[in-house]
């Protein structure tokens, strides 16, 4: 039985093109600044975010607290949603190692932070207070369905921040997704950002890492963080090889992860038993109606006896991500379960 798992995009496995390239990948030191593959990934990222320079990171979640640490210093605040990864999925690294107070507001359905919650949670010069430092904004937002950030929400952020002397970075795990979804470039949805984040290892199927990119001289400091963090590889060319088939190959294809999680949606709210939350991107959130007969549990353990995987959490309710490894046939046998189960 080949397992269907709609759990995360984070399950994908590389592409046996990128096992080639990472069989083939030149290699050298990174801390020392030595491994041709790495500096290539590095460059090419710093091509697609429209950044001066870029840092290889092992995960999203070193990306965006080496960012934060780089950013903020310790009793700084840094404004982020309620709903956000650093926030709620990042063991509190913010506060934990950068003694960085992070000042929450609502996340709106569509991923948005609303302009005046931000400008009234700006800190006045006070002895009293701590600095406002940075706005940090989430494109996808993943607890928001996976919504897209448009290019003009973000502009008008970025605005704001610096009318206030803030910094603004942002956490594009799936940015690549976003771009798709919006027809737009990655580089002009984080021109306003002075640093952003994205993962190679989700829907663009590298088995490891993320990138930092921002300014040289931002860069220059976020790879000392780095080091500090851990975070120093040495022949990590291995895995820029797959990271760098990620950006150019697997960057192109998203919209077909997009069109499978579109016909999902729509066969599960046939459903009466659910309720569906239309998708932009590639993250399909759904919760069981008030009056369903069936506990979530029972349909968890339902779809994984017939080898279909999805996740479920008390706060958050179902989700299904569509990625590489989820193709036609595969929703499919998706919505047939899902019409069996809840027959
Ligand atoms: C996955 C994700 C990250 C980083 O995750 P890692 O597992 O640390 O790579 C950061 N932000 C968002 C929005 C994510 O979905």
């Amino acid at each position: 039985m080949t397992l269907i798992d709609l759990r995360s995009d984070t399950v994908t496995q590389p592409t046996p093109e990128m096992r080639q390239a990472m069989a083939a990948a030149e290699v050298g030191d990174d801390v020392y600044g030595e491994d041709p593959t790495v500096n290539r990934l590095q460059d090419l990222a710093a091509e697609a975010t429209g950044k001066q320079a870029a840092l290889f990171v092992p995960s999203g979640a070193m990306g965006n607290l080496a960012a934060l640490l780089t950013h903020c210093q310790r009793g700084d605040e840094a404004i982020l949603g309620d709903l956000s990864h650093p926030y709620i999925y990042e063991t509190a690294g913010l506060a934990a190692l950068g003694g960085i107070q992070p000042r929450t507001l609502p996340n709106q359905a569509d991923g948005r932070l609303r302009l005046d919650d931000i400008r009234q949670a700006i800190r006045p010069d006070d002895v009293h207070f701590p600095i406002s430092r940075l706005i940090a904004l989430e494109n996808t937002h993943n607890r928001c369905n996976g919504a897209a950030l448009s290019a003009a929400y973000t502009a008008e952020v970025g605005q704001l921040a610096r009318q206030h002397g803030l910094l603004l970075h942002i956490d594009g795990a799936r940015i690549f997704n976003a771009a798709t979804a919006l027809g737009a470039s990655v580089a002009e949805l984080v021109a306003p950002a002075d640093s952003v984040t994205f993962c190679l290892s989700k829907a663009l199927c590298a088995p490891v890492g993320s990138v930092l990119c921002g300014s040289a001289d931002f860069i220059r400091q976020a790879r000392r963080i780095r080091k500090q963090l851990g975070g120093g590889m040495r022949q990590a060319g291995i895995l820029a090889a797959a990271g760098i088939i990620a950006l150019q190959v697997m960057s192109q294809r998203l919209g077909e992860d997009h069109a499978r999680a579109a016909r999902l949606a729509a066969g599960l709210a046939e459903l009466p038993a659910l309720r569906v939350h239309p998708p932009q991107t590639n993250i399909v959130r759904f919760q069981l109606a008030e009056d369903a007969h069936l506990p979530a549990e029972q349909i968890v353990a339902g779809l994984a006896a017939e080898g279909i995987r999805i996740g479920h959490g008390a706060y958050m309710g179902f989700r299904a991500v569509t990625h590489y490894w989820i193709d036609d046939a595969a929703v499919d046998k998706t919505l047939a379960a899902f019409r069996r189960i809840l027959a």
